[in-house]
């Protein structure tokens, strides 16, 4: 039989996040892997989608999702993001942020383009552009305190770049990037007429006193920017797939036909409990996670220091990139499976974050756990 696979599938590749969790669930070890919330779903979320499927929503909704949802995320963009949108032009629905992020990379971006992706990376970003046949091009974020080079951004643009990639607070780094950074970036996109792409699903998790900046809220840049977020880690619901992107009319609108392609819509009577937790949940709901993510940051990051495995703590979202470089190892895949063997806590090799080998002293932890499986991780990462 002479059928081939296509070329994409040439180009991916079994996440190492998921051969992590095989290799920690043959040793019966705690997965720090993997990102997955196990607190429970906030009461008016499930409320809304139960009624919502018991009064008979559970059919197709219109391409750009219901408009109770739409509407409760334009009043969610104008108070917490600063972001003015019209529910019936700018919002589209989409099966998760992931959904919202790929549309918008089909609807805007062409094979053989350009997209700047900031490493150390979110491996989907890396993948959904290149399953739309997008080229990702590469600017490092220095450590200690992922700062970003505008000159290094400036030289890597060439007359192929049609896009920036800026993930806020980001995975896996955690890195907020600043209102000065903000508008270095938005300086460089308007000079080299660049769409400004934006995941900001760990808007709500930002820590010390530091606030979400929204790229979309930078007047400079309100039109050529696509605001990716969604509700899988604010409501603890990631298999519930609601996310969105925002964008100006003009491309919302093909956003919304892409997603309709590709998804049709999303889930009918789940966009309506999230609505209901948007419209009924207070602010001390948000603050109340925020809260419990920054003790859990600050109970791995002691432990992990403890340990001799200095973290870069992180400034949002809930990962730790730590410096594994005293443990034995010639890369990042081979330190990650030496703490796994020692004391069966499993981590993801930096590698997976890095065009280059610039990860291969890095591992990263999430910290999205329950209390009694982080106590436990922590006091096993003591005895490292
Ligand atoms: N964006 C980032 C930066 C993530 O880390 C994740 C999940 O880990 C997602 C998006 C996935 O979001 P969703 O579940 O809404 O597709």
């Amino acid at each position: 039989m002479e059928i081939k696979f296509s070329r994409l599938s040439g180009e991916i590749s079994q996440s190492e996040i998921r051969n992590m969790s095989i290799e920690c669930d043959a040793v019966g070890g705690i997965n720090l892997s993997q990102g997955i919330c196990d607190l429970p779903l906030p009461e008016p979320v499930s409320r809304g989608a139960k009624a919502a499927m018991d009064s008979g929503e559970n059919h197709y909704t219109r391409y750009d999702g219901l408009p109770e949802l739409r509407n409760a995320i334009a009043k969610k963009m104008r108070s917490y993001n600063n972001i003015q949108t019209d529910p019936e032009k700018n919002i589209t629905v989409s099966a998760g942020a992931t959904g919202a992020f790929y549309s918008a990379c089909l609807a805007l971006l062409n094979p053989g383009d350009e997209v700047i992706l900031f490493e150390p990376y979110y491996g989907y970003h890396e993948s959904t552009l290149k399953a739309a046949g997008v080229v990702p091009i590469f600017a490092t974020l220095r450590t200690p305190d992922w700062s970003l080079d505008p000159r290094e951004i400036e030289r890597i643009i060439t007359p192929r770049t049609r896009g920036i990639m800026i993930c806020t607070p980001a995975n896996p780094c955690g890195k907020i990037f600043s209102e000065r950074e903000l508008a270095q970036l938005a300086e460089i996109a308007i000079h080299n007429d660049l769409i400004v792409f934006t995941d900001e699903i760990y808007e709500y998790f930002v820590y010390d006193g530091r606030k979400h900046l929204s790229p979309g809220a930078l007047e400079s840049i309100a039109d050529r920017t696509v605001t990716i977020s969604g509700y899988s880690k604010t409501f603890s619901i990631t298999g519930w797939r609601i996310g969105y992107a925002i964008s100006n009319e003009k491309w919302a609108q093909m956003i919304g036909y892409i997603n309709d392609l590709i998804y049709v819509c999303g889930p009918a009577p789940l966009q309506i409990g999230v609505a209901t937790g948007i419209e009924e949940l207070p602010d001390t709901y948000y603050s109340g996670l925020c809260q419990q993510y920054y003790e859990k940051r600050n109970k791995i990051c002691a432990a992990l220091n403890d340990a001799g495995i200095t973290p870069y703590a992180p400034q949002g979202a809930y990962y730790v990139l730590a410096d594994v470089s005293r443990l034995p190892g010639a890369n990042s895949k081979e330190r990650a499976m030496f703490m796994l063997k020692q004391i069966g806590v499993a981590a993801v090799p930096g590698s997976a974050f890095y065009s280059g080998d610039a990860g291969e002293k890095l591992v990263r932890f999430c910290f999205a756990k329950s209390e009694a499986a982080l106590d436990e991780a922590c006091s096993r990462l003591r005895k490292l």
